[in-house]
């Protein structure tokens, strides 16, 4: 299990021992000697208690990694079909075929083909998505689809989409869309991605390039086959046993069922019934789903899933962690609440101070 010692968290946050402590034993923890291991949770607490910021690593380092499918993001202009090529891959997916063609909107689904692999894709379009999830530091995209119309070519958020993915070190798979237009001009899309530094196939480069069609439903196996050849020259893997990590991609609060998080399972296997933390919320996982809305029992990496039973409403970027019991989770929540009281006030009180004196 993983595990620090009371001497080593005092190392890394250059904090006192003796102050440490303290914390420890006002949260309710015992430890005999300052070199009995606390776990992860605790050290945590203590850290938010003493105002240091901590980060997970979720370090998987000697787990055993195997095979895992990957996250796909699809970007690109305003009006190019992200919208219209996610709708007409979801019709391809194994959701459509088991709710014949009526998916539910979870945020991300998965397409299975016929040799047994499967690719998740994240249906939500758009980089403020993309851009929100970075910044907290979730990341779940393994792949970006670059969707350029034909007849339009590369516009500015074209740029920005390449941008962002080369900023997150994430490949692209060009989609050049709207193909079946008379005005499509294909050959002109990929002379100006690759004059802003795209290094295409065709051109020597390796970056894979899909002509499809979303309306017309043409090129969409070769797509999905070109992000499995993608995917595997990545040789993307994950931790399969052991405590899950996942990422929030939608968040939403259902009338009936209470608050409603779709995740990308991350690493490990998150099993219904479990204790988790959600960002600042917490909850027992009262039901597991899959992307089909079937109740399930484990999850494993890069599956989407949907969990019933949190006590509040998480954000899209929120990592999910397993927590062993009910204490640790309301206690990790209440710290992680309180912290970003605190990081909201002194912010706020920055602010405050920066306002210019227009007096000069
Ligand atoms: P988004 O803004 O990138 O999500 O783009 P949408 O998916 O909303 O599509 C914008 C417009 O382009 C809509 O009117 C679509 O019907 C149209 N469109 C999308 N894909 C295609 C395509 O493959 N062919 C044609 N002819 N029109 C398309
Ligand atoms: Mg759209």
């Amino acid at each position: 299990f993983e595990g620090i010692t009371i001497v080593e968290l005092a190392k890394r946050t250059g904090q006192n021992i003796n102050y440490l402590k303290q914390i420890l034993t006002n949260v309710g923890e015992k430890i005999d000697t300052e070199f009995d291991p606390i776990t992860v949770d605790v050290a945590e607490l203590i850290a938010m208690e003493a105002g240091v910021n901590v980060r997970r690593l979720h370090s998987d380092e000697g787990a055993v990694l195997e095979p895992r499918p990957a996250v796909v993001t699809v970007m690109g202009h305003v009006d190019h079909g992200k919208t219209s090529l996610l709708d007409a891959l979801r019709l391809t997916s194994v959701a459509a075929k088991e709710a014949g063609g009526i998916t539910q909107h979870l945020g991300a689904f998965v397409v299975s083909m016929p040799s047994g692999a499967s690719i998740t894709f994240l249906d939500t379009p758009g980089h403020a998505a993309f851009s929100a999830m970075r910044a907290r530091g979730a990341a779940v995209t393994d792949i970006v689809v670059l969707v350029v119309a034909a007849d339009d070519g590369v516009m500015p958020q074209t740029l920005e989409a390449i941008s962002h993915a080369k900023t997150a070190n994430v490949p692209i798979v060009v989609a050049i869309n709207k193909c079946d237009k008379p005005s499509a001009n294909p050959e002109r899309v990929k002379i100006q991605l690759g004059s802003e530094g795209l290094l295409l196939e065709d051109m020597g480069g390796d970056v894979q390039v899909v002509e499809v069609s979303a309306l017309g439903r043409t090129g969409l196996d070769k797509l999905e086959e070109t992000l499995l050849f993608q995917a595997e020259m990545m040789e993307l893997k994950a931790r399969i046993n052991g405590p899950a990590h996942a990422y929030v991609v939608e968040a939403r609060l259902d009338r009936g069922r209470g608050p409603l998080a779709t995740m990308i399972m991350q690493s490990g296997t998150l099993v219904s019934g479990q204790y988790v933390v959600v960002g600042a919320e917490w909850g027992r996982i009262r039901a597991l789903r899959d992307m089909t809305g079937k109740v399930i029992e484990k999850a494993w990496p890069a599956m989407p899933v949907e969990i019933e039973g949190l006590r509040g409403l998480p954000m899209a970027g929120d990592d999910v962690i397993v927590v062993e019991t009910e204490e640790r989770a309301r206690m990790l929540s209440t710290g992680r609440k309180e912290k970003m009281e605190r990081d909201r006030l002194r912010k706020a009180m920055e602010e405050k101070f920066e306002i210019p004196d227009a007096s000069g």
